[in-house]
């Protein structure tokens, strides 16, 4: 098959895994950057141009769209998928996965826990926000943020009221959020493909740290989930339509708490810390599922 990775770059350890599984299993694999796309937008026949060169031929595409981003690289993939072409996870998957709040509301529409979550926009409802996750100790999150990056404990309510108000000042959309306290600094990510959790990981914050993100020096060690964990990130994953997605759970006292469906999840941590094939098994899931015009959603949305 033609196989095109959709990256920023050749260089980055998931594209390269991508690459080399792809090469390993006979397969045509080719990293397609985004960025240097350009799309000819007609109903005839919708085509994308790369450098001048007119990209054809290819039986599938694995998205990996960084969130600085979505939109230029949803609208790539769409383009692939007016093709025909077979993307790994669909444009609209994506789009959907990058907005932290639709994401809750739709999961918790379908019934998936998650830490109690406020979400208001008039400056006065600070105080209201405050008491609907239960009080302090609470996590106050940007919208917009990645990788830990404005995610914030609050253990009191005056520091509570300073991070509302420093977040309001500079205009920025956040979420107030149930404190976990017994997750302990960790979170579990469970990495799923189709229907299975094919590997999963504990991430411990460091000493003092209550986030786990590997990329603030969090750790990471191979975990075994319990299969309420399980069903729940496989769940979570269909809900947001994604056939390759990194569930992010915590474990609370009431059960698996999701928070957060990544669509495209790093393969460095996960496969160092499991020792396990991840890129060879989206693969193999390409193998098995791309057919041409098998996109559901013709690249609506
Ligand atoms: P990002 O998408 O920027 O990584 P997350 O929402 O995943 O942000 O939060 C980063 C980390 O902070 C998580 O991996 C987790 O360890 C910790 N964390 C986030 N929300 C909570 C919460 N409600 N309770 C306890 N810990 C949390």
């Amino acid at each position: 098959m033609k196989i095109a990775v959709l990256s920023r770059s050749e260089n980055i350890y998931s594209t390269k895994r991508l690459i080399e599984a792809g090469q390993e299993r006979g397969h045509e694999m080719r990293v397609v950057h985004t960025r240097h796309c350009y799309m000819s937008i007609n109903s005839e026949k919708p085509g994308i141009h790369y450098d001048g060169e007119s990209l054809l031929g290819f039986d599938a595409i694995i998205p990996r769209i960084s969130p600085t981003n979505t939109f230029y690289g949803t609208a790539v993939v769409r383009q692939f998928e007016m093709m025909g072409v077979f993307s790994v996870n669909e444009s609209v998957a994506i789009s959907r996965s990058r907005d932290k709040l639709r994401s809750l509301q739709l999961l918790a529409r379908k019934g998936i826990g998650m830490p109690l979550t406020g979400f208001g926009n008039r400056p006065d409802a600070a105080q209201d926000l405050i008491e609907l996750v239960g009080g302090p100790p609470l996590v106050i999150k940007l919208l917009e943020g990645t990788q830990g990056v404005g995610v914030v404990l609050a253990e009191t309510h005056q520091a509570a009221e300073s991070v509302i108000d420093a977040f309001r000042g500079l205009k920025a959309f956040f979420l107030v959020q149930e404190y976990i306290k017994e997750a302990g600094g960790a979170d579990i990510r469970c990495f799923v493909i189709g229907d299975k959790v094919v590997a999963s990981m504990m991430r411990q914050g460091q000493e003092g740290d209550f986030r786990s993100n590997l990329h603030r020096g969090g750790s990471a060690q191979i975990i075994k989930i319990t299969p309420e964990e399980r069903a729940t990130a496989v769940k979570a994953a269909k809900i947001m339509g994604l056939n390759v997605a990194g569930v992010d759970v915590l474990r609370s006292k009431r059960g698996p708490l999701i928070m957060e469906v990544n669509s495209s999840p790093g393969l460095e941590g996960i496969e160092k810390a499991t020792g396990k094939d991840v890129a060879g098994m989206i693969i193999e899931f390409i193998e098995k599922q791309a057919k041409p015009g098998k996109t559901k959603t013709k690249g609506k949305g």
